[in-house]
């Protein structure tokens, strides 16, 4: 199973591979959960592993995109219904005080990380 839409190592430029798939949980507005699967990339170059990320996760962040960015929109508070302490004013703060990187993961061509195991955007063409 070879897929066009990820198919260049981010560091290298060498081939990615299909090297099975990770299980990750997000977390979603109403005190819901799912699994979502994530597939796992082998670069055939370098030997980096990469992690396809859909659009709705940030990379260690159990909450789906859309919740992290209503709340640096402001657009999500502890009185704003189906949200009241879920996620509570502590973890809140905490994506205020991460906000420049977390908004640098919506834009992978301003990456500049150099960990072991990177993340890749998924869906881009
Ligand atoms: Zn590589």
């Amino acid at each position: 199973m070879v897929s066009a839409d990820v198919s260049i190592c981010p560091k290298c430029g060498g081939a990615l591979k299909y090297y099975g798939m990770v299980p990750r949980i997000v977390r979603t507005k109403n005190r819901a959960t799912s699994w979502v699967k994530i597939r796992r990339l082998r670069c055939s170059g370098c030997g980096a592993f990469h992690r396809e990320l859909p659009e709705l996760i940030f990379p260690h962040k159990q909450y789906e995109a859309e919740v992290i960015l209503g709340v640096l929109e402001g657009l999500i508070t502890c009185e704003t219904i189906g949200f009241e302490d879920y996620p509570c004013e502590l973890t809140m703060a905490n994506w205020k005080s991460q906000e420049p990187q977390l908004l640098l993961w919506r834009n992978p061509y301003l990456k500049g990380e150099t960990e072991h195991e990177t993340y890749t955007c998924g869906g881009r063409t």
